[in-house]
């Protein structure tokens, strides 16, 4: 079994760039399961299958393979072969993985992949249910949260900096949105592990967020 830390918690609380840190410093191996989930989005998009046809996408989740690969370091996401990793931030991929995810066979699909991932490597993998579905024994488990207004601000600058045009009101709106749909889905809902400790970024630095996690750490 590998050294394991799971890291969940609401949209743009900052997971990926904190865990990517903490996973260089420690020597582990960065999993972002929320790619996985946009990975399969993606599929379901190109099938042009819609966001509330549970069947349809029940039926198009059989023949999709997802698989996931390291080059330089970085996590890259293959679905039926095809390297899909420049499609998986795009807003419309961003919304299929938010609403599809909430289907049972969706995540049932993903499970073994991130078992698999951390059995046998030291990990720090993020996502929405690690530490209460995914890795229940997990050596470190983190609830890493912020306010909606601080995480729609920061999601607000960094568009801004790519030059796409926004609107904060409607980045705070998809926020809340999206905060919903994880916490009161049925099938592993968003929710702080009981034994997780919970880290609130709202007034820390990224390397104060970095700093609390290494000293969780062996
Ligand atoms: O974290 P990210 O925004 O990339 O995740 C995309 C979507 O996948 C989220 O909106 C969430 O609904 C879903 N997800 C999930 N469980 C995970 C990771 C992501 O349901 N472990």
């Amino acid at each position: 079994m590998g050294y394991n830390v799971a890291i969940d918690g609401p949209a743009g609380a900052g997971k990926s760039t904190i865990a990517k840190l903490v996973a260089k410093e420690k020597g582990f191996i960065y999993v972002d399961t929320g790619a996985m989930y946009r990975g399969l989005a993606v599929h379901f998009l190109d099938s042009g299958v819609d966001a509330e046809n549970t069947e349809k996408i029940i039926e198009a989740c059989k023949d999709v393979d997802v698989t996931i690969c390291y080059e330089n370091g970085m996590q890259q996401v293959y679905l039926n072969g095809k390297n899909i990793t420049d499609r998986l931030r795009d807003e419309a991929v961003g919304n299929m993985a938010s609403r599809s995810s909430a289907i049972p066979e969706v995540r049932a699909k993903l499970l073994d992949l991130q078992r698999n991932l951390a059995r046998t490597q030291n990990v720090i993998m993020d996502g929405r249910d690690i530490g209460t579905c995914v890795l229940p024994d997990a050596d470190v488990k983190v609830y890493l949260t912020a306010s909606v207004e601080t995480r729609a601000k920061r999601r607000y600058d960094e568009l801004i900096q790519k030059g796409v045009s926004c609107d904060l009101k409607e980045i705070e709106k998809d926020i809340e949105q999206r905060d919903h749909r994880d916490m009161t889905r049925e099938t592993a809902p968003l929710k702080q592990a009981e034994d997780a400790v919970l880290v609130d970024s709202s007034h820390m630095t990224i390397d104060e967020v970095v700093d609390a996690i290494v000293n969780l750490c062996r």
